[in-house]
């Protein structure tokens, strides 16, 4: 039996006054921690929350987030994290999906819950608890912690493969799906990247965006695993981080790659300011290799990245290895396992490029509700990632793009990543996202979106041009180029590169 939310009881017991959680002003220990979570559970039983059932929260990033993530499996309830960047239509069909029955949010949402419950009346209003005090018909958190204060909870039975949580994809390609991680797999979270991350008991680890990404868990699970002190930030945004890194001496941080680029760019940066950090791990995007050098030289011997998927794979790139395998994602870390396969689904050798497959201990439990999905991703016990990339003679796995993101033109492969670097070496650029759109002599043929430096000036025209002279290839030349003020991104900070394409689609097609 591995009931994981006992983590919380434990440090209770054993660090009972040091620092766990620290919100904005809150600072909680893990006997404070452990008694709200304890408290928290009291609710969710009071209110008819059993074992199995499934519990949405719909919150920003906030103390009480973090409780629930930790009482909701200490009842062997389900835990379903949801973005309350959400449409209306978007939170009906992720709560009907996963058919929670319960719902953890903030009166800022209750006008759209209020929309919700009209389409999902299972939902009952008593069943949903706002955080930040009572609206309308739905009860305030905070005075249920009050009626459930006294009484012991029932000890709950719960297995290692058990649910421990039902995790939407960022839906950077397509309609999220809802993946299934056990304890077991969370477990596997905390022990692996507690040593990959080489973190202790002392760590101080910052999380700066949504937690309600799989990415999040990355470092969320080992910092609670071994009784460090986690730190959460209301919402990205880098100054902040900055000043906060350097005045709680933070050792841990993971970012998505724009918010390592504002952090670079922000006014007050210095390498002073971060020089408690042990590591900074980048994941979920590809950084550009000129950024990797810059934190290489300002801040050597810190930089990780991790290669992976909600679904359940991953490489790491080892912070003594960042130099030496510059532009490499890492490599599986033990009990994984990869192959590079062609598209007849033999194995491609070292330096061809072929899909990432992989497996290893925290493979998902499928696709909750759609075992069609999942027989697709899975096949034999191996991950099909949908990435493409190849392999050094080390084992070293360099990724080339995603498939789904390949542009075809005129029957020659472009991989968005190859222009992508080449146009952030130049200097006025900020970010960019190079994608196919269609054409009517080639079928497809790239295009770009960037976002300059503040201050720089450049005309679209000419940063198209310099990027042209210098690609590789004469099939990679930008058919043209928009410059932008930000791009569309998901709640988890991720480029949605799928609605540029289709914004750009529509505008041609007005012309
Ligand atoms: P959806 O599956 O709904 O489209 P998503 O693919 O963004 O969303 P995630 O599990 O959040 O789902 O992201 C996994 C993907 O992110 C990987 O398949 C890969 O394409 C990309 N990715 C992850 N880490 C890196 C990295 N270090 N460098 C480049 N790309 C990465």
């Amino acid at each position: 039996m591995l009931q994981l939310a006992t983590l919380i009881k434990h440090h209770a017991q054993f660090r009972p006054d040091q620092v766990a959680v620290v919100f904005e002003q809150d600072r909680l220990t893990w006997r404070e921690f452990e008694a709200r979570v304890s408290q928290c559970a009291r609710v969710l039983t009071w209110l008819g929350v059993r074992k199995g059932d499934r519990v949405a929260t719909v919150l920003a990033n906030c103390r009480e987030l973090l409780e629930v993530y930790w009482a909701v499996p200490s009842i062997g309830a389900v835990l379903v994290p949801l973005s309350p960047l959400l449409m209306p239509s978007g939170l009906t069909s992720l709560l009907r999906d996963s058919g929670a029955n319960c719902l953890v949010t903030q009166r800022s949402m209750a006008p759209m819950i209020d929309q919700v419950r009209a389409e999902l009346p299972e939902l009952a209003a008593d069943h949903v608890l706002m955080v930040d005090g009572p609206a309308g018909d739905y009860p305030d958190y905070g005075s249920l912690f009050k009626t459930c204060a006294d009484g012991a909870s029932e000890p709950v039975r719960v297995g290692s493969d058990d649910i421990f949580n039902i995790m939407y994809t960022s839906g950077t390609t397509g309609l999220p799906k809802g993946i299934i991680h056990s304890h077991f797999v969370r477990a596997m979270y905390g022990t692996l990247f507690a040593s990959a991350w080489r973190m202790s008991a002392e760590s101080v680890v910052l999380h700066t965006g949504a937690i309600v990404f799989n990415g999040a868990f990355v470092t969320l699970m080992p910092c609670f695993y071994l009784g460090a002190r986690y730190l959460l930030q209301r919402q990205f945004d880098a100054e902040e981080a900055i000043e906060i890194i350097a005045r709680e001496r933070v050792t841990h941080t993971m970012m998505v790659p724009a918010q390592i680029i504002a952090i670079l760019n922000a006014p007050n940066f210095s390498p002073e300011k971060l020089a408690s950090l042990e590591m900074i791990l980048s994941l979920g995007a590809p950084l550009y290799q000129e950024y990797k050098d810059l934190l290489n030289r300002l801040l050597p011997d810190r930089f990780y990245e991790l290669y992976g998927l909600t679904e359940g794979f991953w490489t790491i790139l080892d912070k003594t290895q960042s130099l030496r395998k510059a532009g490499s994602v890492g490599a599986p870390p033990f009990f994984y396992e990869m192959r590079i396969v062609r598209e007849d689904g033999s194995d491609a050798p070292a330096g061809e490029v072929g899909e990432i497959v992989g497996r290893g201990p925290s493979l998902m439990g499928g696709y909750y509700g759609r075992p069609d999905l999942t027989v697709q991703a899975i096949r034999d016990g191996w991950l099909f990632t949908g990435d493409l990339g190849y392999t050094d003679g080390e084992g070293y796995l360099y990724l080339v793009d995603r498939k789904k993101d390949m542009i075809d033109s005129g029957g020659v492969k472009v991989y968005p990543k190859d222009v992508e670097e080449v146009a952030a070496r130049h200097p006025a650029v900020r970010e960019v996202a190079v994608f196919g759109v269609a054409h009517e002599k080639w079928g497809e043929t790239p295009v770009a979106a960037v976002v300059l430096n503040a201050g720089a000036s450049i005309t679209a025209g000419e940063l198209r041009d310099w990027i042209n002279e210098r690609v590789g290839a004469r099939y990679q030349r930008l058919h043209a180029l928009q410059i932008m003020d930000d791009f569309p991104r998901n709640a988890a900070g991720k480029t949605l590169k799928r609605e540029m394409r289709d914004a750009y689609q529509v505008a041609a097609g007005d012309r």
